[in-house]
């Protein structure tokens, strides 16, 4: 089984590539956002105190993201999966490892998605989402073929509230001050792989696999 973690910046394609990772190659996608999101989008008892941080772009607290993304990790043991915007700071690495060693499991690789600010942040400010099947459009680089209407499902697009200018700066900010230690923490472990996340998703794709080969070996 092998199991990977994506880091990198926000708008850094990491959801995109995890999305095409499950759909071609049958990996379990376990996204923190996504999980968090359902939250608030089924207004669980979390959903208020969880909705605070991400209309900031801040991080969620440890013990109610671990509390979120426990289950699936523990119930992943049999699978091969990818982690996707999950550990992001050293304490959650640490929560990780925890869970790893409840189902005598471990981490085989971490791929860091490296992409400069400029074209992280441009990615973000154009991202169109679909609520009902998860489509992922953007304005410039992948526009739908209906202005605003999912392809697949014909719902209508929406903007994260996260995607907005002030906000994408904030979890950029975020991201340099909590998240980037983990790229020496892991590549000190031998774990890191340093993926060119530019190009088409197509490239990227094929440059994530020839990596992946590497780490399932
Ligand atoms: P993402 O969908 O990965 O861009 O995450 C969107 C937002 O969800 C982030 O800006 C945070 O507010 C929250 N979030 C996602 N993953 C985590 C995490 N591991 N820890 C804390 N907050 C998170």
């Amino acid at each position: 089984m092998v199991k990977i973690i994506f880091l990198g910046p926000p708008g850094s394609g990491k959801g995109t590539l995890a999305k095409k990772l499950s759909e071609e190659q049958g990996f379990w996608h376990i996204s923190a956002g996504d999980l968090l999101r359902e939250e608030v989008f089924k207004k669980t008892s979390l959903a208020e105190k969880i909705n605070e941080y991400l209309k900031k772009g801040a991080l969620v607290p440890d013990e109610i993201v671990v509390l979120v993304i426990k289950n699936k990790i523990l119930a992943s043991a049999a699978a091969n999966f990818v982690l996707d915007g999950f550990p992001r700071s050293l304490s959650q690495e640490k929560a990780l490892e925890k869970m790893f060693r409840a189902i005598n499991s471990q981490i085989d690789g971490v791929v860091y998605f490296q992409v400069s600010e400029d074209e992280a942040v441009a990615r973000l400010s154009g991202r169109l989402n679909c609520p009902k099947c998860g489509a992922v459009y953007h304005a410039v680089n992948k526009p739908p073929q209906k202005d605003k209407i999912c392809d697949v499902c014909g719902s209508e697009l929406f903007v994260r509230e996260d995607d907005q200018p002030v906000t994408i700066k904030n979890r950029y900010e975020v991201y340099q001050k909590q998240t980037k230690p983990l790229v020496e923490y892991f590549s000190k472990k031998k774990l890191l792989s340093v993926l060119t996340a530019t190009g088409t998703i197509e490239q990227v794709y094929q440059n994530l696999s020839g990596i992946l080969n590497k780490i399932s070996r």
